[in-house]
C-alpha cells in the first residue's frame, strides 16, 4: 500500500509555553554529552514494574518504567500508598546511584490516571470522560486533572497517562467512553484545561510544582476515527478530516505545555502510527512545535510493518522518543544499540530523543529528591474535597433524556424502591481502567470512602423523611407499595480490545425486564431509569418503558451525585438542575454505531447537545420513540426478528437471530406512501418480499408484494412492537417483525 501523503503546511501551528529556557536545556546538553550509547539507549525504554528488579533500572539505564492496567506494586492488588512509594524510592535510588561512574538520571513512572487515580485503593474516582464532556465544563475539568495530580503526587509517581482527546466516531469503539465527545470543538476546549489541571498553569510557579505531574496527550493520532470503531485499527480519513476532527485536541494542549504526547496503536490509511514520521516528526515536532517526548503505547512498536517488539528501528526513526515496551526491553536495548552502531539508526536521532526525555525529566522536577520526599500526604487520596468535586461533577454530567408528566425531581419523603444490581455495585458504576485494567472483578470494598447510587439516593430519601426498599428484580412484597421505582441499569465496565461492539444493544443480561418495567407502571409506579455506560446506546424500549430517564454513563465512586439531582428539597424546589447535555449523539437504531454528525444524513435519536431540564418544561421528544406499546400484549421471543430502521437510512432493515445481529443486504427502497419493500437473501425468506405499510397510529401491517396481508398479532417484544406471522412459506414456525420506525410513526 502507498503510504498517504501529509502536507505539514496544511496542519496547524502550536508552540510550547515553556520552550527555550537556557538553564533547563544547558543542563540537558551537560547529562547528554556524560552518556555513552548504552544509556542513551536505556534511557529511551520504559519497562513495565513487573518485568524487572529495582537492580534492574540501575544496569541497564532504564529511562522509565510504568505499571499497566491492573498492576501494582509487588503485584499487591490491595497496595497501600507506602508501598507505592517504597518502590518508588527504591527505583529512584537505583538510578542515582552513580559510585560506577555512571550518569546519575532519575528514573520516571507513569501510570494510567484516567479519571483520578483510579489503580489505588482509596482514591477519589471521578465521571469518565464522556460524562466530564456532558458538563461543558472547561473549568471543572480543569479541577479534576489539578485533584487527580495531587492525588498521583502522594504516590510518588510524576506521570499521568491523560489525557485521552480522541475524537470518538463510532461507538462501537470500545474506548468511546474515554473521548470527551465527537465534536472536535469541545475536545478542544477542553484538552489544554486538563492539561493545565495536570500539569499546573505554564509560565507560573505552579508549572509541574510538587502538586503536579506530566500530562500525556493520547493517542496521536486518529485513534478515535478508525474504520468501524476498531480499537487498534485503521482511520481511512483524508488528511483534512486527520486536522479538522481528530487533530483537533493537540495545538490547545501544546500551548497548555503538555509534555509527553502517546502514540496511537491504530493506523491512518493502514500506516501504523508508531511508524509513521510524517506525523510524529514533521506534524506534532517540527509544525506543531511540541517539544516534549513522544511515547510508544503498550508494544506498539511491534506493530509497525516490519517490527517485532524486540526490533523496531522505524518507531524510533519515525520519532518514538520513548519505547513502552513492557517486557522485551532487554532485547529491544540490545537491537536498537546494533541498529545505531550500524548506520541504521542515526546518532543524531538518539541524541535528540535523549534531549527530549531529559529535557522533560529536568522540567518535571525529579532530579530535586526521592519521590517520597517529594510526595503529598496521602490523605489527599479521598479527602473530602476531592470526593466533593467528583461529586459536583457527576451532577453536572447526567444528561436528562425522558421526563414525562415531570415526574422528577422527585420529593424526599416519598417511599422509594431501588431497582437492579447496579445500584449497589461501586465497581460497575465506575467503569474501566478502575483498579482493575478492564474494571471488571471489582468488590465494594476495593472502594473504601465511596459511595454507591443506592447509598446516595438512601441519604436524600432519608434526610426527607422517606423510605427507600430495594430489590434486585424489581418485586414489590404485598402492602409495601412505593411511590416511585428507580431502575439503575446499563453496561458493565470493559476497556480497550473487549469493548468493542457491533450493536448497540445491551448485552441481554444486563437489560432490566421491561415486563417488570411494565408491571411496576401497571400498579401505578412510575419508574425513572438510571442508565450506565460507556457510550450512547439504544435503549428504545427501555426509554418507552420509563416515565424518566437519566444517562449517568460511569460516574465513579460519588453515587451522591445522582440522588443530588433526582431528589428536590422537602418542598419540591431543586436542590441541583440537569446541566448535562449530550456530548454524542444518541442512536435511533442498535446498529447506528456512527451517527456521522455534520453531515446531510444525521439522524440521531437525541441529537447532539440535547438534554431536557427542571426549567424549559420539556418532557422529551416521545415522537421518535417507537410506537407506543401500552395495551399490547407480551408475547413469546422468536427465532427471527426484523426491525426497520438501521444505520444505512432511514428505512433499513436488518435481522437477528439467535443474538447475532446482521444487516439484510438485499434491496429495500422507502417508499413515498411510508411503505418500504424489502427483499433478503436470507434463506428462509428468500422468495419473498415484505411490503410494510403504516395503518394507524397503533403500528404497521404487513403486506406480501403480491398485496396479501398477513395475518399479524402485534405483541411486545423486548419493548419494541412485534408481531408473530403465520405464514408458512416465510419461516419455520412463525416470524417476528419489530419496528422502529423514528418519524414515521409519530402519534
Ligand atoms: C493503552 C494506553 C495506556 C497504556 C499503558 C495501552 O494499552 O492504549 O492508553 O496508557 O496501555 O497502560
Amino acid at each position: 500500500q502507498e503510504q498517504a501523503v501529509v502536507h505539514p503546511e496544511l496542519w496547524p501551528q502550536a508552540s510550547s509555553p515553556v520552550g527555550g529556557d537556557e538553564a533547563v536545556e544547558s543542563r540537558v546538553e551537560s547529562l547528554l554529552a556524560k552518556m555513552s550509547l548504552a544509556e542513551k539507549v536505556g534511557q529511551m525504554m520504559q519497562a513495565e514494574i513487573q518485568s524487572l528488579e529495582p537492580g534492574d533500572v540501575k544496569k541497564y539505564h532504564l529511562g522509565s518504567v510504568l505499571n499497566g492496567g491492573g498492576s501494582w506494586p509487588h503485584r499487591k492488588e490491595n497496595a497501600t500508598v507506602a508501598d507505592w512509594l517504597a518502590l518508588a524510592d527504591q527505583f529512584y535510588d537505583e538510578s542515582m546511584d552513580d559510585s560506577d561512574g555512571y550518569v546519575a538520571i532519575p528514573v520516571i513512572w507513569g501510570t494510567d490516571a484516567v479519571h483520578g487515580h483510579n489503580n489505588v485503593i482509596g482514591a477519589t474516582l471521578f465521571p469518565q470522560n464522556i460524562a466530564l464532556g456532558a458538563t461543558r465544563d472547561p473549568q471543572l475539568v480543569r479541577d479534576i486533572g489539578a485533584a487527580t495530580a495531587k492525588a498521583v503526587r502522594a504516590t510518588g509517581i510524576d506521570w499521568a497517562f491523560a489525557p485521552t482527546i480522541a475524537v470518538a466516531r463510532n461507538y462501537g469503539w470500545g474506548r468511546t467512553y474515554e473521548s470527551y465527545s465527537e465534536d472536535p470543538a469541545l475536545v478542544a476546549q477542553f484538552s489544554g484545561e486538563i492539561v493545565k489541571g495536570l500539569q499546573g498553569e505554564p509560565g507560573t510557579d505552579e508549572f509541574l510544582s510538587n502538586e503536579h505531574v506530566l500530562a500525556s496527550a493520547k493517542h496521536f493520532l486518529g485513534d478515535g476515527g478508525t474504520w468501524q470503531g476498531d480499537d487498534q485499527g485503521d482511520t481511512r480519513v483524508s488528511e483534512r478530516e486527520l486536522i479538522d476532527v481528530h487533530s483537533a485536541g493537540y495545538p490547545p494542549a501544546i500551548n497548555a505545555g503538555v509534555q509527553t504526547v502517546m502514540s496511537s496503536f491504530s493506523s491512518w490509511q493502514g500506516e501504523k502510527m508508531h511508524g509513521n514520521k510524517d506525523l510524529l516528526t514533521r506534524v506534532l515536532k517540527e509544525r506543531m512545535g511540541f517539544d516534549g517526548l513522544v511515547v510508544g503505547d503498550w508494544n506498539g512498536h511491534g506493530q509497525v510493518a516490519g517490527c517485532t517488539v524486540s526490533s523496531c528501528a522505524q518507531a524510533i526513526n519515525a520519532g518514538i522518543d520513548l519505547v513502552m515496551v513492557p517486557n522485551d526491553w532487554k532485547a529491544l536495548i540490545k537491537n536498537t544499540i546494533a541498529q545505531v552502531e550500524s548506520g541504521e539508526i542515526s546518532q543524531a536521532r538518539i541524541d535528540d530523543a535523549v534531549r527530549r526525555i531529559l529535557r522533560v525529566k529536568v522540567r518535571t522536577g525529579i532530579f530535586e529528591g526521592k519521590p517520597s520526599a517529594r510526595a503529598l500526604d496521602a490523605s489527599v487520596l479521598g479527602s473530602d474535597a476531592h470526593r466533593a468535586l467528583a461529586r459536583k461533577a457527576v451532577r453536572e454530567s447526567l444528561v436528562l433524556l425522558k421526563n414525562q408528566n415531570h415526574i422528577l425531581p422527585l420529593l424526599p419523603q416519598q417511599r422509594v424502591m431501588v431497582v437492579g444490581p447496579a445500584a449497589k455495585d461501586i465497581g460497575w458504576q465506575s467503569g474501566g481502567w478502575t483498579i482493575t485494567w478492564q474494571g471488571t472483578g471489582n468488590t465494594n470494598d476495593k472502594f473504601p470512602g465511596a459511595t454507591s447510587i443506592y447509598e446516595g439516593i438512601k441519604r436524600a430519601v432519608t434526610a426527607g423523611d422517606g423510605t427507600v426498599t430495594y430489590s434486585v428484580d424489581g418485586s414489590v412484597s404485598g402492602g409495601a407499595k412505593p411511590d416511585v421505582a428507580i431502575a439503575v441499569f446499563g453496561e458493565r465496565p470493559y476497556a480497550e480490545g473487549v469493548g468493542d461492539v457491533a450493536s448497540l444493544e445491551l448485552e441481554p443480561g444486563d437489560k432490566p425486564s421491561l415486563a417488570m418495567l411494565q408491571r411496576l407502571r401497571e400498579q401505578g409506579i412510575p419508574v425513572v431509569s438510571v442508565f450506565l455506560s460507556g457510550r450512547p446506546m439504544w435503549v428504545n424500549p427501555e426509554l418507552n418503558a420509563s416515565d424518566a430517564f437519566v444517562a449517568a454513563w460511569w460516574p465513579g465512586s460519588e453515587g451522591d451525585g445522582v440522588a443530588d439531582v433526582l431528589f428536590a428539597d422537602g418542598s419540591g424546589q431543586p436542590r441541583f438542575h440537569f446541566n448535562g447535555r449530550l456530548s454524542f449523539s444518541w442512536p435511533k437504531t442498535p446498529l447506528q454505531t456512527e451517527l456521522n454528525i455534520g453531515s446531510d444524513d444525521y439522524d440521531p435519536l437525541f441529537p447532539l447537545g440535547y438534554g431536557l431540564d427542571y426549567s424549559n418544561g420539556q418532557q422529551g421528544p416521545d415522537s421518535n420513540l417507537p410506537v407506543d406499546l401500552d395495551g399490547v400484549d407480551t408475547g413469546e421471543l422468536k427465532d427471527i426478528d426484523f426491525y426497520v430502521g438501521g444505520p444505512m437510512q432511514p428505512w433499513s432493515l436488518f435481522v437477528s437471530h439467535n443474538d447475532s445481529r446482521q444487516v439484510l443486504s438485499g434491496a429495500f427502497a422507502a417508499l413515498s406512501d411510508k411503505s418500504v419493500q424489502v427483499e433478503t437473501a436470507d434463506k428462509d425468506v428468500q422468495e419473498d418480499a415484505l411490503d410494510i405499510r403504516w395503518k394507524d397510529a397503533n403500528g404497521a401491517r404487513l403486506y406480501l408484494q403480491d398485496g396479501q396481508p398477513l395475518d399479524l398479532t402485534p405483541y411486545l417484544e423486548n419493548g419494541t412492537l412485534a408481531f408473530d406471522m403465520k405464514v408458512d412459506k416465510l419461516a419455520k414456525g412463525g416470524l417476528t417483525v419489530g419496528l422502529d420506525c423514528g418519524e414515521n410513526c409519530k402519534r
